[in-house]
């Protein structure tokens, strides 16, 4: 079996994360821990945790950074990632997400392979955006250049595939504006630390997912 990773994808809004994240981990067979999933499937399932979230996610606002470590904490602390690490999607998006983060990989002895920020413009990022849908079961991602082979059904689960609630004009807008005010300090400082590669996100998704693989065995063999 290949070994696993443990990586983080950093990348605007429509870079691709969820596309490319999904496939790294089969690719690595890891788990694909994306928040964005995660609110989303707790906001369909109707629990009180998914009422709170869905409040902040309609509105393209960022859930609080409390509520979010304690989701990723949980998920990193199950045996599938200790044993062969993760694919971090989404996640850290704030600088107290990265302090927060890098501590729980401290005490857990999980140091990260490798930061990737996918690099896309903010024009191509919100042309792609209007185009984006999503399996509203399993939350694979199409666009309407790429559908699904019939029509708005999920070619891997049989579900709706839907345009997201928050992909509208209102909200992309703050997700982007917050993207560059509060993530973006973070490539720098993983840069700073020697983790960072920075891929181009522009290319067909199987281009992409060849430079990201190359990226990681890459490191890992460094
Ligand atoms: P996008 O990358 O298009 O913003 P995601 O699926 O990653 O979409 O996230 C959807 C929503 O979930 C965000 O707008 C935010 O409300 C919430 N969310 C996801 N990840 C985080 C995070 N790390 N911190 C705060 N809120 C988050």
């Amino acid at each position: 079996m290949v070994p696993g990773a443990r990586l983080v994808i950093l990348g605007r809004q429509g870079a691709g994360k969820g596309t490319q994240c999904m496939r790294l981990a089969r690719h690595y067979v890891v788990p694909h821990v994306s928040t964005g999933d995660i609110f989303r499937a707790a906001v369909k399932a109707g629990s009180e945790f998914g009422r709170r979230a869905e409040e902040y996610m309609v509105a393209g606002q960022l859930v609080p950074d409390e509520i979010v470590v304690g989701v990723v904490r949980e998920r990193l602390c199950q045996r599938d990632a200790k044993a062969r690490g993760f694919i971090l999607d989404g996640f850290p998006r704030t600088a107290a997400q990265a302090f927060a983060l890098d501590e729980m990989l401290e005490e857990e002895g999980m140091p990260l392979d490798l930061t990737i920020d996918l690099e896309i413009s903010e024009e191509d990022a919100l042309s792609r955006l209007a185009a984006r849908r999503v399996c509203s079961t399993c939350a694979t991602i199409y666009s309407t250049s790429r559908r699904p082979s019939i029509d708005w059904t999920c070619d891997n689960c049989g579900g709706e595939v839907v345009q997201r609630q928050d992909d509208t004009e209102g909200a992309i807008r703050k997700r982007l504006a917050d993207y560059n005010e509060l993530t973006t300090p973070l490539i720098d400082w993983y840069e700073r630390r020697g983790t960072l590669v920075r891929i181009d996100a522009i290319g067909t998704p199987e281009e992409v997912l060849v430079r990201m693989v190359q990226a990681v065995d890459g490191r890992k063999q460094a």
